[in-house]
């Protein structure tokens, strides 16, 4: 039988790559030791030293993420995959779930959440303001919600929410605290713990410099609690935290047992990258390194003109730094310049913040004073050369 779609010629060329500077908000450039570990030869989902590497990876995102709870492990998917299966184990039809929204990842939430049917609350904030615990105890007093969402980094502003007390307040109501640390996991204080966290996630290409696609989370034991009580299925099968956790090896006297095809050049990739991490001296040093080069970073900008979106320097998210589009400028353009003439990556806006802000990410290995001031030198340079063409 003669086909219906002939060999496509676009394979004919090879595949080629070129090297960017990412220092846009994710991913992050490889440690030429990750972009090494993933040539490794492919190892079986089930094989001893792919079992042997979940384990050691586990204990590192225990130790990343501050907690005990046994029931860590990750997702096989991208940092949206930590939302979704946060939210789809603890929510059930009409269940009530308060979502901060200070940005696009509460939009997000609240998306996904009208998905499961919830009935979805949202405190809305300008974006770049924080959440302040006194509005949010507000809302737990009219809504009562089973569910609370909170992203502690807001990419797409640059603001770091701060997490103390809404833990207790969760516990005062009964109800689950969801966060998402994809951009704050390793340059953020997060105490999973100590700060009453039921469910975080994050992402692996931030912080971490390692490839995304696999993404570490966490429940405690109460959100276990609640998903042994709920009166119907997990609506998803491929995030179900309960098979994953079987999978993970999470139960004690639990045989493992296979849930899907875990990608072990992912494995490797994040095992190694958690390895350089530690190496690097572990999150004491690095939260005090992303501090200190962001802040060196926007002293940097601001001396040239340039204007921080967040005001506030206690509020500023210290892996992705948000800076106000000038007057008159095309942040496309001045995107593109940097691009093309310098394989830099300068994000725009997300969400709520298109066209009005851009956005650094100096996150992992791209937090040095080295990268920050060659970014900053071509966003200026690009910004100049915007201003010229638009006159
Ligand atoms: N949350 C935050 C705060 C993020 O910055 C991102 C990625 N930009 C995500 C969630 C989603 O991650 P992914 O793109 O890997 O799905």
């Amino acid at each position: 039988m003669v086909l219906d779609i002939p060999k496509p010629d676009v394979f004919n060329a090879p595949l080629k790559v070129v090297e960017k500077m990412m220092t846009g908000a994710g991913p992050s450039n490889y440690h030429d030791r990750i972009r090494k570990s993933m040539s490794l030869p492919v190892l079986g989902h089930l094989h001893t030293e792919t079992l042997k590497i979940m384990d050691d990876i586990k204990e590192g995102i225990q130790y990343l993420f501050q907690t005990e709870n046994p029931h860590t492990f990750c997702v096989s998917g991208p940092g949206h995959a930590g939302l979704e299966c946060a939210l789809t184990n603890l929510l059930e039809n009409g269940d009530t779930i308060l979502i901060t929204c200070c940005g696009i990842w509460g939009q997000r939430a609240e998306l996904m959440s009208k998905k499961l049917n919830a009935d979805v609350k949202v405190l809305y904030k300008h974006p770049g303001e924080q959440v302040s615990i006194k509005e949010a105890r507000n809302c737990f007093r009219m809504y009562h919600p089973k569910v609370f969402f909170l992203a502690h980094g807001e990419s797409s502003t640059g603001m770091l929410q701060n997490l103390l007390e809404f833990g207790d307040l969760c516990r005062e109501y009964d109800c689950l605290f969801i966060v998402d640390c994809v951009i704050t996991l390793g340059c953020a204080p997060i105490y999973v713990d100590k700060f009453k966290i039921d469910v975080a996630y994050s992402g692996t290409q931030k912080v971490l410099n390692a490839p995304p696609g696999i993404t570490p989370i966490t429940f405690s034991p109460r959100a276990l609690d609640r998903i042994a009580a709920r009166k119907t299925l997990v609506t998803s099968y491929n995030y179900d935290a309960i098979l994953l956790g079987e999978y993970w090896n999470c139960f004690a006297n639990h045989p493992r047992i296979y849930h899907h095809t875990v990608c072990s050049t992912l494995l490797y990739g994040l095992r190694e990258a958690i390895a350089l991490f530690l190496e690097r001296g572990g999150l004491e040093s690095s939260w005090e390194n992303h501090s200190r080069v962001t802040s060196n970073f926007c002293n940097l900008l601001v001396s040239n003109g340039l204007e921080i979106f967040i005001d506030d320097e206690m509020l500023r998210c210290p892996s992705v730094v948000s800076i106000k589009v000038p007057d008159n400028i095309d942040p496309h353009k001045v995107i593109s310049y940097a691009m093309k003439n310098h394989y830099v990556e300068i994000s725009g806006g997300l969400g709520p913040t298109v066209g009005k802000i851009f956005r650094i990410g100096l996150m992992g290995i791209n937090a040095t004073n080295e990268v920050a001031e060659k970014v900053a030198k071509v966003l200026i340079e690009s910004i100049k050369e915007a201003e010229l063409v638009s006159k």
